[in-house]
Order: structure tokens, then sequence, then C-alpha cells
């Protein structure tokens, strides 16, 4: 499950497209904690915290703790509770305060948002409007927040700290050696992203997709690769460096859907559930939780429980048979990324 925590972002990545407001009526820390813990009763066990930008979200670290209890079996429904509690950000504000009292906070594993290793690349991909040294200002930022992770004990040698690149044909493709040596040189997996087609407003285009398995030919040419394949309700496949220095990924989303298999349930800050990242529209919970508790009615574990049920979203695996077969019809409308919670 993703739970967005606000759809503000502090860089204006034009893949991405954040929101500069959010919407009215976030949830506050109890309603987040009840609808965890309605999830966790249906059997979710695994949280990522999301946005938007999460660290700009100041209680964060107080959520963070407040969910510890839902950790291991829970008495009422008999689930296995929360195994996993990780966070997605650009690690822009992770100063090592913040990764310290996210690490005492329970957090488990963190990964960091980066597109290149350079001042210009990291500019154009951010959306930043001050150039090569506005995109210095922010690698800097972004590589100390990786050195203050590990100092609070993020260890990418067992997966608490990974690194994650979107790669667009043509912007930042150029980044791929750098960006694999970058998190070699630092043992942090590298999980490269398939520029997708979500929201309406980034300006994708197919031809924008670098596919995974090109941006592996390229990497694994310079760097032997073995391939270790991808989990069950994995997003990405992954590999293992042939010489030792860790492992690679890749989530190829438009090239190689995997919609038969995904299992992610995604929270909106304002409560908005979504069964797909390319839905058009969600189920709003805060009736649920806004709602005095009575005998009578569906409760928010019942409301979750049926939404789930009823999903047949297979958006990516209908693309790909559109485009092989000359026919696309799938212009819909779909939320932002940056609103869903990526
Ligand atoms: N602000 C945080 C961050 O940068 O990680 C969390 C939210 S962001 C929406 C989560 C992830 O989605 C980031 O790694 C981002 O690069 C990725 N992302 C955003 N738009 C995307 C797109 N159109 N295609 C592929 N990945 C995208």
């Amino acid at each position: 499950m993703r739970l967005s925590l606000t759809a503000r972002c502090n860089l204006a990545c034009p893949y991405c497209c954040p929101d500069s407001h959010d919407p009215p009526e976030l949830l506050t820390l109890t309603e987040r904690v009840q609808l965890v813990g309605a999830a966790a009763d249906l059997g979710f066990g695994r949280l990522r915290l999301t946005g938007g930008e999460p660290l700009l979200h100041r209680g964060l670290e107080e959520l963070v703790s407040a969910l510890q209890p839902l950790r291991g079996p829970q008495a009422s429904s008999g689930s296995p509770g929360l195994s996993e509690i990780a966070l997605t950000t650009n690690g822009v504000l992770l100063s090592a305060q913040r990764a310290h009292d996210l690490r005492a906070a329970g957090l488990d594993r963190i990964t960091v948002s980066l597109d290149g290793t350079d001042g210009a690349s990291v500019a154009r991909m951010a959306g930043l409007a001050g150039g090569v040294s506005a995109g210095e200002a922010v690698l800097d930022k972004v590589l100390a927040s990786l050195d203050h992770a590990c100092d609070a004990g993020f260890d990418p040698a067992n997966g608490a700290l990974k690194l994650n690149a979107v790669i667009a044909r043509g912007r930042n493709e150029h980044q791929l050696l750098p960006l694999a040596e970058l998190a070699r040189q630092r043992g942090i997996e590298l999980r490269l992203i398939e520029f997708m087609d979500v929201g309406n407003r980034n300006g994708w285009q197919p031809d924008l997709v670098l596919p995974a398995a090109e941006m592996v030919r390229r990497i694994g040419a310079r760097w032997p690769l073995v391939p270790l394949g991808r989990q069950a309700h994995g997003t990405a496949s992954r590999w293992r460096y042939r010489d030792g220095a860790g492992h690679l990924a890749v989530v190829a989303s438009i090239s190689a859907p995997f919609c038969g298999d995904c299992d992610r349930l995604r929270i909106t800050a304002d409560g908005v559930a979504y069964t797909c990242l390319f839905a058009s529209s969600g189920l709003d919970l805060k009736p649920w939780l806004r709602r005095a508790p009575s005998a009578a009615g569906e409760t928010l574990g019942g409301a979750m429980r049926s939404l789930w049920s009823q999903r047949h979203d297979r958006y990516s695996e209908e693309r790909a048979e559109e485009q092989s077969s000359g026919t696309v019809t799938t212009q819909r409308s779909h939320a932002e990324m940056a609103y869903l919670g990526g």
C-alpha cells in the first residue's frame, strides 16, 4: 500500500508535473493510522509513504512512530500486520537529523530518486529554473542525503537504501552509465524506471520511452549482468553485477507490463483509494473514516475489501496490446502521479 502525504513537491520534474497545492481536506494523523490499520487488517503488509514530496509533510516522523503498533500479528483481525514501512523521497530535505529521526521512529527503508549525476542533467530532469548551478545544488543535497541515510542506519547492503532513476529517451539516457557507476561505488541498488504515461500533462509519447531491455543491454555491455528475475508482485526485474558490485533493477511498466500480479493499493493525501497507477478515478474513503461508528452500514474495512475484490485494472497491458495491434484507443484521462503517490 502506498500512502501519499502531500501532492506538493519541492521539485518540478516535467515527467511528473507535481501540483503546487494540496487538495482540500487532507487526512489527519489519526485518520491515516486508522486507514493503514484497516488495510493491515485486510492483509496489506508493506507500506510505502510517498507524495508529492513526503519530507514536506511536517508530521512524517510522528506518523511513522504512530504506525508502529500495527506491526506484527493484529489481535483484532488475526492478520500478520505491517512487516515494513518505507519512504520514497527526492532526498533534498533529508538532513542528517531527519534521517536519524525517521530511523528512530521506526522507518525501515528509504528510496531516493535521482535522475542524473551532473548539474545540467539534474536541472533538466527536476525542472529547475536556475540551470546548471541549481542542478548542482540539488545534486549536492541528494548525494548528502544518501550519506545521511547510511549514517542513520539505512544500510544499502540489505536493501534499506535504494536509488530510483526515471530514464527518458533523448533527455537523460546519457546518464545511464554515470548513474550505474555512482550506485555501484556506493553499494546501492539502482532502479531504472521507464518513463510512464501517468497523468495528463507530462507530454508522454511512446518514443520517449527507453525500453528497460535496452537500459540493461547498455549497462551490461560495460559491467556484465546476471539476471535474477522479478519476484511475484514486484515491480522490478533484478540483475546482479557479475563482478560482485551489487544489484541493478529495472521497472518495465511500459515495455513489459505486470498488471496481472500487481497488488498495489494507492491512497492519496486526501484519502482517495486507487487500485491502479493509471486510473482516472478512485474511491473516496473519507465518508467511512469520518462517519460516526454505528452498528448498521459498511465499515471502512468493508469498503476497502469490496473495492479490492472488484478491481479489474490492467491499463498497462491494454496499452501494450493496443500499441502492438496499432489500435490505440487508451487516451483516457489519468490522475496525476504526484497526487496519486508514485
Ligand atoms: N517526491 C518523491 C520522489 O521523488 O521520490 C516521491 C514521489 S515521486 C512521484 C515517486 C517516484 O515516481 C519517483 O522516483 C519519480 O521519479 C517517479 N515518477 C514520477 N513520474 C514518473 C513518470 N511519469 N514515469 C516514471 N516514473 C515517474
